[in-house]
């Protein structure tokens, strides 16, 4: 199912992302994960395109494992560097034929090592891709926002700039680099209202389960963890940072849903634990109407 119906509904959505696993022994984990989130019924789940070609064929085979043995709505992500644009239309092509209808189209990251061939072959920008996959047929399609700007952009307003080039192309939805203050999404959401921007914006969270790997992440991705939830996670052992880690993310979630946010993407990193933790709190909150920002009503398309 079309995500962009789904956010007609006018209800938060859930939803939840995994990773391929790299080596067939750790195939069995995310098996374990989806098996416990299933039962919270998820919207969509979607499976992230490995870098530099390393998992690429397991995204695939992943979407539809998840699709086809799961009877899961799902939406595979799709970025442009390194790829040529007939290698981008046989993948499109072949999710054509499975019955996909959802790709979260984005750019990517080209490869850190140095001497590597140039990464920029048909495509520089996701926007190309969203364009190019909008001719191909009729898709949903999602991209990438970052509510404190991207790693690379000179300035938040050029960053909103390219979105809206994004969603000028045929974007449908946004979904956003995680956050740990809500600030930020709120300060990306007026400034992409200004911008004209009027299509959802999913909030991406991630659960903090680990101090150590979520700085060296944010530190990646240009995003920021608190300094004082750093010093209150700083020691504590692993349970402990759990908890901490899932209250957190409650309140996070409570508040995004009362400040209209249409619905929460868990990036889960193919554990269910702290997932699960938090949606036994929050309840369902799709049974919440989404407030008034950032949803389309039906007719409104
Ligand atoms: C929800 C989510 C899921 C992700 N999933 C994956 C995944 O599965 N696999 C993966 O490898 N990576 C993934 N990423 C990371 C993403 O690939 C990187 O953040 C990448 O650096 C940017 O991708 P993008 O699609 O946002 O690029 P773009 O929108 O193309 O932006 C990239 C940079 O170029 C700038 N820019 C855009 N358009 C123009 C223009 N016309 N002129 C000049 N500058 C411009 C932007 O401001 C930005 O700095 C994900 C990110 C998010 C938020």
């Amino acid at each position: 199912m079309k995500i962009r119906e789904i956010f007609l509904k006018g209800r938060p959505l859930l939803s939840f992302e995994f990773f391929p696993p790299k080596k067939v022994e750790n195939e069995h984990i995310l098996e374990e994960t989806v098996g416990h989130l299933k039962k919270y019924s998820p919207d969509f789940v979607s499976i992230t395109y490995g870098a530099g070609g390393s998992t690429r064929a397991k995204t695939l085979e992943w979407t539809l494992r998840l699709k086809d043995v799961h009877g899961l709505n799902v939406m595979m992500h799709l970025t442009c560097v390194g790829s040529t644009r007939s290698e981008i239309d046989s993948i499109v092509a072949r999710l054509t034929q499975e019955g996909v209808d959802n790709i979260l189209a984005l750019r990517g990251d080209p490869p850190r090592e140095s001497g590597s061939e140039n990464p920029w072959k048909d495509f520089r920008y996701a926007f190309e891709l969203v364009r190019h996959i909008k001719k191909k047929g009729d898709f949903c399609i999602g991209v990438a926002g970052y509510p404190e700007g991207h790693i690379e952009s000179p300035s938040l307003e050029k960053d909103t700039e390219y979105l809206k080039m994004k969603v000028d192309e045929g974007a449908d939805f946004i979904i956003t680099q995680l956050f740990f203050d809500n600030r930020f999404y709120f300060r990306f959401r007026e400034r992409t209202e200004r911008a004209g921007i009027t299509v959802p914006i999913l909030p991406g969270i991630m659960p903090i389960i680990n101090l150590g790997q979520v700085t060296r992440f944010t530190e990646m991705c240009g995003a920021s963890v608190p300094q004082s939830l750093i010093r209150e996670m700083e020691g504590l052992s692993p349970e402990d940072t759990l908890k901490k880690g899932v209250d957190f993310a409650i309140a996070q979630c409570e508040e995004l849903i009362r400040e209209g946010a249409p619905g929460i993407h868990f990036y889960t990193l193919n554990r269910n634990r702290a997932t699960e933790m938090i949606l036994e709190e929050l309840g369902d909150f799709r049974g919440r109407e989404s407030g008034p920002s950032n949803s389309p009503k039906e007719g409104e398309g």
